[in-house]
């Protein structure tokens, strides 16, 4: 038999044992395993082994692949609200003298210990401070700054408030949080403490009634958000700062990471630390509220804030120290193969392992746990015989909190091999932290989620034998940042997914990247019985049994044509409302054009595929071998021409200002980070006024598009 195909086990059989495998006790097992013990980047090398360890007694072979990266540890820090007054004169000529200052209010900086929930006093709890955030000590009139986006700062500029030398305070919420340090920073600010105000946390209030955490659903008021303030996106580049585009091997040489990482200081505090920073504003500058609708709200009106903006009074300031120790460490991914009849068609799955704090129940245990049950449930299917179609890479990343350090090395370090080899990359970070499933994927892997999500049944139905698809809205989002596959999608032009089951704003509140998110809240609010955590280990798994198995790789190029057309038409709507006559006078007619003959032939290779399709299921009879030898070759054909889809839409040189993201369709944001900008290098001409790089940029995404098409014909 020269036909490709898999062994053992028929895809149905295959299918089955993935969806039988997965059991709650295990995943709540492999939950309670990792957030128990050291997670952070670089301090989790026991866990790193462990992980090894299972992979290899359920039948897969595992390895360690090792980075040294460049990264902080928190040393000391300290957030204190002073009133200034004179004391002895020192100058009598001058009347100049020194400073005294009253401690109005020292922050606590720390997250309370419940006695009912064991993680939150557990000795190896991590300080909370900000991943790459600069040491320091500045003592400075503050100034309340909304969500502290590039337009909140703009809206504070305009109203002429004096920023420079001051610190800012802002909410976290909207944007990335180390965008919001590097505007602060832009701006001649001297430091930026963040909060998260429990206007974020939907109708899961106090105000509205409910109990805080651990003996309601509502945010306990202590907890706080970690994280890391790198600036990734607008700032260049995920990873190792010191490695830009090149793996972080021992010994190459490093770059100066301060291109990509804050030069003032900041620190997450709670809202009831930052209650007293609030208070103090009230009656100081204008109120927030003045401003326009974005600045409206702010969760803590009924603990007597008022939201103005400052600055402080002039004896008002803050002492914002912040010392972190900087490093070169080594990190440990976990790399998990399973050898496919055709080794040069590979699926890659990830999930990082690293965690902020000691629980991590839902970032990221949930989704290892999930991605356990996954590699368990291949496991059986090799037990029974079973070898698959395509190869199969697991991984468990570290390092992704401080900015998907270990996926983004990994990536760099692979990519003449995945460039050549990956089909695509399947993420699950936080796998389960409520009820609603979501999904952001390139739409070439839009079908297939619809079909793995209809294939696993969701563990609340509200009419029996409803499926995941049944219960999501089927929206699927853009890919952005945040997580470990903007390194496959942005930099190697991998079509990938994230999934995950996350909550809306009727459901518990999640404190994410706080000691809160611990195994404990899990149980008791985000998954009781873990029966969500199992639905994500199938959705997981099936999903990647069907880009493995499919004989013909299960893409489907005309959603891509159809997002093209979508983003496109959005530009063309921008320019078109643009105040400046040389922006709304190009004529993006070429590249519509463009857009619309790849469609055609979208929709020609698809039916191209689908034919192919189903004369494998007839079958060929043995006899008939010339058939049997020419239909081999259009199937490696066509799935080449698939897999070589998405990376004919790279740009060599990338993005203006930020050449590592080499995607001309999908980048994060530059000011967001987190949501996905599509066709950022026109946008970001159109919005800067810049009509010859509109050109510019419609004349590259245009050459591309052709190819694209030709490449399918
Ligand atoms: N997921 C982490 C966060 O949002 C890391 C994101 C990143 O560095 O891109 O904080
Ligand atoms: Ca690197
Ligand atoms: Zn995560
Ligand atoms: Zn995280």
């Amino acid at each position: 038999e020269s036909w490709p195909r898999s062994q053992g086990i028929s895809y149905e059989n295959l299918q089955q044992v993935l969806l039988q495998t997965p059991i709650e006790g295990k995943a709540r097992e492999w939950s309670q395993y990792y957030a128990a013990g050291p997670h952070l980047a670089g301090k989790n090398l026991s866990q790193a082994l462990w992980t090894r360890e299972r992979w290899q007694e359920w039948g897969i072979s595992a390895s360690i692949a090792t980075y040294d990266v460049y990264i902080n540890y928190p040393v000391g820090h300290r957030l204190a609200l002073l009133r200034r007054s004179l004391g002895a004169i020192l100058d009598p000529d001058t009347g100049d003298g020194e400073d005294v200052y009253e401690v109005k209010y020292e922050c606590k900086l720390e997250e309370d210990v419940l006695e009912e929930d064991s993680t939150t006093g557990l000795d190896n709890r991590v300080p909370t401070f900000h991943g790459y955030s600069a040491s320091g000590n500045v003592t400075a009139q503050y100034v309340y700054a909304n969500f502290g986006t590039y337009e909140d700062f703009e809206d504070l500029v305009k109203a002429n408030i004096s920023l420079e030398g001051k610190i800012a305070l802002v909410k976290y919420g909207h944007i990335f949080r180390g965008l919001k340090v590097k505007r602060a920073q832009e701006l001649g600010m001297v430091g930026t403490v963040m909060y998260t105000d429990p206007q974020e946390d939907g109708n899961i209030t106090e105000v509205n009634g409910y109990d805080t955490y651990p003996n309601g659903p509502a945010r306990n008021p202590s907890s706080v958000q970690r994280g890391s303030a790198q600036f990734l996106n607008a700032g260049l580049l995920p990873g190792d700062p010191t490695t830009p585009g090149y793996p972080s091997k021992p010994g190459v040489p490093r770059k100066d990471p301060s291109f990509s990482t804050p030069i003032i200081p900041s620190l997450p505090i709670s809202y009831q630390d930052a209650l007293s920073l609030l208070k103090a504003l009230n009656g100081h500058g204008p109120k927030a509220s003045a401003f326009n609708e974005y600045w409206q709200g702010g969760g803590l009106g009924y603990k007597g804030v008022e939201y103005n903006i400052g600055p402080s009074a002039g004896n008002v300031v803050l002492n914002l120290v912040n010392e972190q120790e900087y490093t070169i460490t080594p990190l440990w991914n976990v790399i998990g193969i399973i050898n496919g009849t055709i080794a040069e068609e590979v699926v890659v799955l990830g999930n990082h392992r690293d965690a902020w704090i000691a629980g991590g129940a839902g970032d990221p245990n949930s989704g290892s746990a999930a991605l356990n049950e996954v590699i368990r449930s291949f496991g059986a299917a090799l037990d029974q015989g079973w070898k698959p179609l395509r190869t199969i890479v697991f991984a468990s990343w570290d390092g992704e909190e401080y900015g998907l350090i270990g996926s983004t090395e990994w990536v760099e370090e692979y990519l003449p091999w995945l460039s050549h080899a990956a089909i695509a990359y399947v993420n699950v970070d936080v796998g389960t932290r409520g009820p609603r499933f979501s999904a952001s994927a390139s739409p070439l892997l839009n079908k297939a989620i619809y079909e793995a999500t209809s294939l696993v049944l969701s563990p609340n139905q509200t009419t029996p034998g409803q499926t995941v698809r049944d219960l999501w809205d089927g929206h699927v989002r853009t890919m952005g940042s945040g997580s470990d596959f903007t390194a496959f999608q942005d930099f190697a032009g991998i079509p990938s997914v994230d999934l995950g089951f996350g909550g809306s704003h009727n459901d518990p509140v999640y404190h994410y990247h706080s000691n809160y998110d611990s195994s404990h809240w899990m149980d008791k609010f985000g998954d009781p019985g873990f029966h969500y955590h199992i639905a994500m280990a199938k959705v997981f798994a099936l999903f990647a049994a069907s880009l493995v198995e499919s004989p013909i790789v299960g893409f489907n190029a005309t959603d891509y044509a159809l997002g093209l057309a979508t983003y496109l038409n959005s530009v063309i709507g921008l320019a078109s409302d643009s105040k400046h006559d040389s922006i709304r006078s190009i004529s993006f007619t070429p590249l519509t054009d463009a857009v619309a003959t790849l469609h055609t032939a979208t929709v020609a290779f698809d039916a191209r595929a689908e034919a192919l399709s189903q004369q494998i299921q007839q079958g060929v009879p043995w006899w008939k071998w010339w058939q049997k030898a020419k239909l081999y070759y259009e199937v490696q054909t066509v799935n080449a021409k698939y897999k070589y889809l998405e990376r004919q839409f790279l740009h060599p040189d990338g993005l203006d200002g930020r050449s590592w993201y080499k995607h001309v369709v999908f980048a994060p944001g530059l000011w967001t980070g987190y949501s996905g900008a599509t066709f950022p290098g026109l946008v970001e001409r159109v919005q800067a006024a810049d009509g010859e790089g509109v050109r510019r940029w419609r004349a590259i995404i245009e050459k591309i598009v052709k190819k694209a098409t030709e490449s399918l014909t």
